[in-house]
């Protein structure tokens, strides 16, 4: 089913991923409407409506879905339950709720990733300290303990070596439920990202190169530097995956690469991603109006690189280097978020580099 021109699309999540996709549904005559708890937030200030209701509150997401022609999300963690009632009205939601329940709990979705013949780091599920002393025993001290839920920008996150005391490790996680996985000695990490239309055309962007500081994306490089053999298999295992999920929309895909060339799966993000912010710069159609192309049913667009670009996060303080990065003659997108803290994402700035 394609949305006819000047359809409503309803997003739920109100951040900044939610305000790129509201600018560029507008761009193609959409009306957006946004569904979040939160007062003024960057995707609200943009779009033509906001919903300001729990995502717990039945009755509220089911008028929204009547009044919407499609929904997608800009967060996985929307609870799965508004998902369902959404979809439970008819209006389409896309992506679905399997591609969500199965991003929210990491077991779930390092075993949806390996049966979709994706490789991950060793991984065991650990609930217990006597479960995680157990999973060392087998992984080896090397490792990563990470929460099952809820975990993002490297939070809810361990690193364990030799000498760690698990009992000690598995408190700093907060007890929760989580998985212990073996640390990756990778060369480098990439995202594959494609966006799955509606008939099930996949359209795939040039892999960026990501680097992380203390569990953040700092910068994305594009192109990676990879064989085209490697990006045709990263590309083949993300669309691959949409195709399980029976997907619709864009979809991130995290590899770590080995020196010789083996990716290796680390996670999935069910919308538009950080480390494909520079698409909008250097991609012949970026991934946010591929995304809402997607959703609304609408034919994709092409995804080839227009030009080599590195994409920086502005974390923090970081957004004082505004005036200097334009004038420098870099594209700044500022989020539009009134409070600087230290780790949060304010905006991200492109360099785009002429061959
Ligand atoms: P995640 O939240 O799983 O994306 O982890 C955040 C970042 O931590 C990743 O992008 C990597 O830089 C690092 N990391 C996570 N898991 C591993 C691992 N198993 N081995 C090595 N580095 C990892």
């Amino acid at each position: 089913m394609s949305l006819p021109i000047g359809a409503r699309i309803g997003i739920l999540g109100g951040g900044q991923l939610g305000r790129m996709l509201a600018s560029a549904g507008a761009r193609l005559g959409f009306d957006i409407a946004i569904f979040c708890p939160e007062a003024d937030t960057p995707a609200a200030r943009v779009a033509a409506s906001h919903w300001q209701y729990g995502y717990d509150d039945t009755a509220a997401v089911q008028r929204f879905a009547a009044e919407c022609d499609a929904v997608t999300l800009e967060w996985e963690n929307v609870p799965v339950s508004a998902a369902e009632t959404i979809a439970a009205t008819g209006t389409p939601i896309r992506p679905g709720v399997l591609a969500l329940q199965t991003a929210q709990d990491r077991v779930a979705e390092k075993t949806f990733l390996e049966a979709s013949g994706i490789s991950c780091a060793p991984w065991r599920a650990v609930s217990s300290v006597e479960e995680l002393t157990s999973a060392l025993g087998e992984i080896g001290p090397d490792a990563i303990l990470k929460t099952r839920r809820d975990g993002y920008d490297g939070k809810g996150q361990a690193r364990l070596g030799a000498g760690s005391d698990a009992a000690a490790e598995f408190a700093k996680i907060g007890g929760k439920p989580a998985i212990l996985e073996g640390f990756v000695p990778f060369s480098l990490e990439i995202s594959a990202i494609v966006a799955r239309g509606a008939d099930g055309a996949v359209a795939r962007f040039p892999p960026s190169r990501n680097e992380h500081e203390a569990g953040i994306l700092r910068r994305s490089t594009v192109p990676c530097g990879l064989a085209p053999d490697v990006i045709a298999r990263a590309h083949a295992h993300a669309a691959q995956l949409a195709e399980a999920l029976d997907y619709v929309g864009v979809l991130a895909l995290e590899f770590f690469v080995m020196a010789n060339g083996t990716l290796l799966g680390n996670e999935f993000a069910p919308r538009v991603h950080n480390s494909g912010h520079w698409t909008f710069e250097a991609c012949a159609t970026c991934q946010f109006e591929n995304h809402i192309r997607a959703v609304a049913g609408w034919p994709l667009g092409p995804t080839e690189l227009i030009c080599a670009a590195e994409m920086d996060n502005l974390i923090g303080e970081d957004i004082a280097s505004t005036p200097a990065r334009l004038a420098a003659g870099e594209s700044v997108t500022l989020y539009g978020k009134h409070a600087v803290h230290a780790g949060r994402k304010m905006g991200h700035a492109v360099r785009r580099i002429q061959s």
